[in-house]
């Protein structure tokens, strides 16, 4: 072993444990749920992106056991290599009439569709303007892209203050092509970008929209359809890109668009070229959870309504929600060191949710991230709530 590279691994962990940076993931013996099992210890678990309860669903158990064993196990192959299985295929039809686009390319993950598309579009006679709280996978594919992006050259906006959009804009004509990424619905604030504005402004200056909607997928718009259906954009938004990891309770991203975007994507997207397909039972898991999200409206009224109760929960309670407006719910702590503490008692006390520190959000601004899901009952809530008021009179929060 080298010795160099070893020192250097040891050093650099250090640093991150004095920072209190370091993680540890905590081991989950359950199936996914609003009740878990961790760590040996029964928790109410606010910390997962199972928004529907679709990773446990009686119905997409079963269609993934009937896959299995009509197909095995993996896909052998790269899709354009191997051949591309009929259920990839008609997964990717589904989604395309689900969002209402001529067409979908799907890739193994959100982050992996982000890293595929993001550069296939981009030359280095264009420029990429960016919401500042963006993703960390939009970053990286726009660090792989050879167009302008870096925010020291100003290309990157204040979150959602479309006055600084709009003055990218108006400084970005001398490029081949503009365009305009944000998330849909922002992972740490939980709050919903303003595309109407956004693809306004896109029209006026020549640019083009990809929307990242990876927490508003089986969340926002119609069945859960995204927020370009949740703003009526159809047609408008170039773009969009869904996971199939969070809501619909799988793994796996894709790309929806027109059909040259796709055509374009199956050539020149390099994770689809290079990297192995999906299992095919986990596009026919997926197909069955679409299935459930399009004729069962019982798990997305499930999550609204108990993120609705759990925003006026904590509200009456006292705490500060961040103006969030979806299920991510962040909970201000604002001390980075009292926010790990909240985290730590809220654990003592059966609850699982992620303080959230810099530099993943801004110093001061430290917070408890919490996610309701459809799996969540009105006594887990409840009981979540007064762990909450627990820690928060122990740790004497707010007092002054
Ligand atoms: C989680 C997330 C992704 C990555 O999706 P995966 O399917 O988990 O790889 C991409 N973008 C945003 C905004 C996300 O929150």
């Amino acid at each position: 072993m080298n010795q160099n590279l070893q020192s250097w691994l040891t050093d650099e962990i250090q640093k991150l444990k004095d920072r209190h940076l370091y993680k540890v993931p905590k081991i989950l013996e359950s199936p996914a749920g609003g009740v878990v099992q961790m760590n040996g210890k029964e928790v109410i678990n606010l910390s997962s992106n199972n928004y529907l309860g679709l990773a446990n669903h009686p119905k997409v158990r079963q269609a993934a056991t009937e896959a299995i064993e009509k197909w095995g196990v993996g896909a052998g192959a790269v899709r354009w290599i191997g051949g591309t299985t009929s259920v990839h295929d008609e997964l990717e039809e589904r989604l395309a009439k689900f969002k209402k686009t001529e067409a979908v390319l799907v890739f193994t993950g959100g982050f992996t569709a982000n890293s595929g598309c993001i550069p296939a579009v981009l030359t280095k006679e264009d420029v990429v303007i960016s919401d500042e709280l963006n993703h960390a996978s939009i970053i990286d594919g726009v660090r792989l892209s050879p167009a302008a992006y870096k925010k020291s050259e100003g290309w990157v906006y204040g979150h959602k203050n479309m006055d600084e959009l709009e003055d990218c804009l108006s400084r970005a004509g001398h490029f081949k092509k503009r365009m305009i990424i944000t998330d849909g619905v922002f992972s740490m604030d939980g709050d919903i970008a303003p595309l109407p504005e956004i693809v306004t402004l896109a029209e006026k200056y020549d640019a083009f929209v990809m929307v990242d909607d990876a927490h508003a997928s089986g969340v926002l718009g119609q069945n859960g359809a995204g927020t370009a259906s949740h703003f009526s954009l159809y047609g408008r938004v170039d773009i969009q890109l869904g996971t199939l990891s969070k809501a619909l309770g799988v793994i796996g991203g894709y790309i929806a668009g027109s059909r040259p975007l796709k055509n374009w994507l199956i050539n020149r997207g390099r994770p689809y070229l290079f990297s192995t397909a999906h299992p095919p039972v986990v596009a026919a898991a997926l197909i069955a959870a679409l299935d459930v999200m399009e004729n069962d409206p019982e798990p997305m009224n499930q999550l609204w309504d108990n993120t609705r109760k759990w925003k006026q929960m904590l509200a009456e309670a006292g705490f500060d929600t961040m103006g969030s407006e979806t299920p991510i719910t962040p909970v201000l702590i604002g001390d980075e060191r009292a926010a790990q503490e909240t985290e730590r008692l809220l654990w003592e006390e059966g609850v699982y949710a992620l303080a959230i520190v810099y530099p993943t959000v801004a110093l001061g601004k430290a917070r408890i991230r919490t996610m309701p899901s459809a799996a969540h009952t009105e006594e887990d809530l409840s009981k979540a709530l007064q762990a909450f008021v627990k820690v928060r009179d122990c740790l004497g929060l707010f007092a002054n």
